[in-house]
């Protein structure tokens, strides 16, 4: 797909550049363990799948994504690569300083992996609007898709859960084993829920310890919640609705 940045020629990017009205989309995920059933890349493949849906309708330039993020709850697992935060925040904000100096001035950041990167990308996307003049939007799916996890039954955000995995199904169903998939219900944690879809949703998330996560990788195989409740058709319900949502802020930023 031409949108990708890394496909083009430096004449082609300048075009690309300017077809894109300024506005660039960053898919950034991580690589960790997503349970027996998910690949590694699950993060950063639904950063990506959603990046080149929303740049087909709106002509935005797509970065090379950010494969890792944070992940030191899940170094328990192999396969699992974390990055600090530290270098994260720098890394991202090279690459939008970069195309800052030719002529992008507008970023969507499409967070794969959940609060535990929203950290540091608030970090990195707060010095690059003061000190780039840029404008930087973070579009997150689990607070994007709220108005409609109800509606298709999902039950809470959890890690490598229906969520994730009916997205997997319906984009990249190839890479998904749900022969594999086993559930670990959620249980209620009283004022520390990390849901956007719950009234007790909080921001004050730290990634369990390792002894937590050894323990819980151990009896469940990585998994938090019910995978075996994914389907093909609320993927697709659930994908389409982010990438009208997607659209709409590329859009929004493409009037600048
Ligand atoms: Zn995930």
């Amino acid at each position: 797909m031409k949108n990708w940045l890394q496909e083009n020629t430096w004449e082609e990017a300048k075009e690309l550049i300017a077809k894109s009205k300024g506005v660039a989309i960053i898919p950034i995920g991580s690589i960790e363990q997503h349970a027996r059933h998910l690949p590694v890349g699950t993060d950063s493949y639904v950063a990506i799948t959603l990046a080149e849906a929303g740049a087909l309708e709106t002509n935005a330039l797509i970065v090379p994504p950010m494969w890792f993020g944070w992940s030191p709850h899940h170094m328990v697992l192999p396969g699992t690569i974390t990055i600090r935060p530290e270098v994260l925040v720098e890394y991202l904000f090279d690459v939008i300083k970069s195309l800052s100096a030719h002529g992008i001035d507008k970023f969507v950041l499409i967070n794969g992996h959940r609060i535990v990167n929203i950290i540091w990308m608030q970090i990195a996307a707060e010095k690059a609007q003061r000190e780039l003049d840029v404008v930087i939007k973070i579009f997150d799916p689990a607070y994007m898709s709220k108005d409609i996890v109800d509606t298709l039954g999902f039950g809470p955000v959890g890690h490598a859960e229906e969520v994730e995995t009916s997205h997997m199904i319906y984009r990249y169903e190839d890479l998904v084993h749900m022969d594999k998939a086993v559930d670990n219900p959620i249980k209620a944690t009283n004022l520390y829920s990390v849901d956007p879809n719950y009234s007790h949703d909080t921001l004050c998330y730290v990634p369990s310890t390792f002894k937590t996560a050894k323990a819980h990788a151990e009896e469940f195989g990585g998994v938090t919640g019910s995978p075996t409740k994914a389907s093909k058709d609320k993927g697709e319900i659930y994908h389409k609705h982010l990438v009208k949502n997607l659209v709409s802020i590329i859009q929004e930023l493409q009037k600048d």
